[in-house]
């Protein structure tokens, strides 16, 4: 069985990009993907979240198929799936583990943390969570 990334690299901006996005959806839940090959980040992709309680998400269908094409139009990989707790906590709930679309890739929850946005990278494998490390670069990654 495919198992998703072992560890994620982005750099500064993608991080930031990703920052912005959920800080600037607070108090609801921001949902976005980030796509690369192995474990190296391309790009992400911040997706409408159409979920209108404060405690879920579910991305806009139509601009994951949008996101999920261009994936596969570039032969690239759905790395992760990011997501924002605006209240906590810092991992997957419950409802992330049993409700989680796509097993093959990691899943980052943001949350914030005293003045800054935390974020936590995790697989979900056979029901189980497993933290992965998330290294942040400083180059922007080349792509081609
Ligand atoms: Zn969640």
């Amino acid at each position: 069985m495919k198992m998703g990334p072992t560890k994620i690299f982005l750099t500064d901006l993608q991080w930031q990009s990703m920052e912005s996005h959920v800080r600037a959806r607070f108090p609801r839940e921001a949902c976005g993907v980030l796509a690369g090959e192995c474990s190296r980040v391309h790009w992400v992709a911040p997706v409408t979240n159409v979920d209108e309680s404060l405690n879920r998400f579910r991305m806009d269908p139509q601009e994951q198929l949008d996101v999920m094409l261009r994936i596969e139009n570039e032969g690239v990989s759905l790395l992760g799936i990011y997501h924002s707790h605006p209240r906590g906590p810092d991992n997957l709930s419950e409802s992330d583990i049993q409700e989680a679309a796509y097993l093959e890739t990691a899943h980052l929850v943001w949350s914030p943390d005293v003045e800054k946005w935390s974020c936590r990278a995790f697989l979900i494998e056979y029901g189980t969570v497993r933290e992965i490390p998330i290294h942040i670069t400083g180059q922007e990654t080349q792509s081609s």
